[in-house]
């Protein structure tokens, strides 16, 4: 067999150690990885970094390797100190990347992969005589064919996974080509360096980017004037609190979904979920009303509050919610349509509100450089435009001028949007082999995420990882919900593949 991998960050790690690991990947198959970057193994988020720039996850939660839930914190007690409890702390993402670069080296030696330093850049479907294909639905064990931007031709594959990782940020005021706009911040270090301490720099958007930007700047920027978070509605999301150790555990399990199935004929409307919950609430103590009147705008007041003590009842509910985190994908995949836009609509933006939670350090310093005016944050933006040499926002009839702007406004997952910026991804779009899903991103079956075409139908064994496909794999922000669905997804190819 021969296998295609393109983009090599977490998932495409994940996707080659499943399958280098699984016998039934034989000593003659063969396995192409596509990616460009330099430090392999690692992707866009863990690529060389300012280590002010952290990880939100705790160390437990970010192993590549199955058999030991330990091998990051094993891997900082070897790399960084060996008498540090690494427990609860939050590595700077720069170390999770020399990890995952660590963790697949030995994958990369092995003499069946081959790792080609091109991006893919179109793709063709061919029938089993090798011919190309341009509509015919349903094909019976097609074949894949890669370009890379060379030109070259490589093919033919059994199996594509596309673990492309992140949509392109998100350009709401059209400011991408404009000078002195930082469109794509990441990596720090290298966008931010030339920053100058006379300029007025304000940050689009205060989301978790907004964060990482601020904790660079405090170290590398003298705040001569207050630099200024310019933001829609309300700043930020929730602060991590301490980890209960009791656990909360949730009553939707596998049984208990396979009852609603059975009664709902197929089906678990979205009024069910919520009644559900809301009984293990009641079961738990926690008052929801509490949570929302408490963290659920992202408010200074609700950040202060939760940064100055711990809040059992949050800590309750962030444990409840990472414990029904696995269960979210399967739950969504079996609403009704019009339940599944009803939640998509009206709720999957407070639920990702509570998922995101930043470090408190992080927190503390936001509010430190508040009080003391060296950071403001302006809501109610409506504007930006790029008059002469500088930006003029409004917000709320205001308006207020920048030097510089950077971007932090997350990422466009509107396909006829997003396209533009990603040459692959707008040609897979304009050739019919990917579609868009109605509430965002790229169409996928679930639960084995392969492709759904408007030309193709499913197209098998080409499977897709990441955010694109959010609106089907929710809510995939966490490396460990990549990890899990890029091993289902390699044991659904090898059960499934046929010479
Ligand atoms: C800024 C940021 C911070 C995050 N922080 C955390 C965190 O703290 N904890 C957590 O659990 N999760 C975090 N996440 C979530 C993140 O989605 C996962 O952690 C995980 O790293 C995603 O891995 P990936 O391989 O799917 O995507 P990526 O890491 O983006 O990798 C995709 C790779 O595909 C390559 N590629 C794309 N297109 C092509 C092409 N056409 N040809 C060849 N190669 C291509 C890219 O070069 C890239 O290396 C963060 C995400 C971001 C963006």
């Amino acid at each position: 067999m021969r296998v295609a991998i393109i983009g090599l960050g977490a998932s495409g790690t994940a996707i080659t150690t499943e399958l280098l690991n699984d016998e039934q990947f034989g000593e003659n198959d063969r396995l192409d990885i596509f990616e460009t970057r330099e430090r392999l193994g690692a992707g866009l988020p863990y690529e060389p970094e300012d280590e002010r720039v952290l990880i939100n996850t705790s160390p437990g939660a970010l192993s590549m390797d199955k058999r030991n839930k330990q091998a990051f914190t094993d891997w900082l007690n070897t790399h960084i100190s060996s008498d540090k409890d690494f427990s609860h702390w939050f590595a700077p993402r720069d170390y999770y990347g020399r990890y995952l670069n660590d963790h697949i080296q030995p994958y990369l030696a092995d003499e069946r992969v081959h790792v080609i330093k091109q991006r893919v850049k179109d793709m063709q479907i061919l029938n089993q005589d090798g011919e190309v294909v341009y509509n015919q639905r349903h094909l019976n064990h097609p074949y894949y064919a890669l370009q890379t931007t060379d030109n070259t031709w490589h093919q033919p594959y059994d199996a594509v996974f596309l673990a492309i990782g992140h949509p392109p940020y998100r350009d709401p005021y059209h400011l991408r080509e404009v000078e002195n706009y930082i469109h794509h911040p990441a990596p720090l270090k290298e966008n931010l360096a030339y920053l100058n301490a006379e300029e007025a720099i304000g940050i689009i958007g205060s989301g978790l980017t907004g964060l990482d930007i601020i904790r660079y700047l405090n170290h590398h920027y003298t705040f001569e004037q207050p630099v200024t978070f310019y933001i829609r509605t309300e700043p930020f999301t929730t602060v991590i609190q301490p980890e209960l150790e009791e656990e909360k555990p949730h009553s939707l399990t596998r049984e208990w979904q396979a009852e609603q199935l059975e009664t709902y004929g197929g089906i678990i409307p979205l009024q069910i979920i919520f009644e559900q919950i809301k009984a293990d609430f009641k079961a738990h103590d926690i008052t929801y009303d509490y949570i929302l009147e408490n963290c659920g705008s992202g408010s200074i007041e609700q950040i202060r509050h939760q940064v100055n003590e711990a809040d059992p009842q949050m800590q309750a509910f962030q444990k409840y919610i990472s414990g029904l985190y696995p269960e979210m994908s399967a739950l969504i995949n079996v609403l009704p349509t019009s339940d599944r836009q009803e939640f998509f609509t009206h709720y999957s933006k407070k639920i990702i509100h509570f998922l995101n939670i930043m470090p408190k350090e992080t927190l503390e310093l936001v509010i430190h450089l508040l009080d003391q005016g060296q950071l403001r944050i302006v809501s109610g933006l409506t504007d930006i435009e790029k008059t002469d040499q500088q930006f003029t926002l409004t917000a709320n009839n205001d308006t207020y001028t920048a030097d510089v702007l950077i971007n932090a406004t997350g990422f466009e997952n509107r396909l006829s949007v997003a396209k533009e910026q990603d040459a692959f991804i707008k040609t897979l779009y304009e050739k019919g082999i990917i579609m868009a899903d109605e509430v965002g991103g790229i169409k996928v079956t679930w639960p084995y995420t392969q492709l759904i075409s408007s030309r193709y139908g499913q197209l098998d064994h080409v499977y897709t990882l990441g955010t694109w496909i959010l609106a089907t794999q929710f809510p995939n922000n966490a490396v460990s919900s990549n990890v899990r669905q890029a091993c289902r997804i390699v044991h659904h190819f090898l059960d499934t593949y046929e010479e």
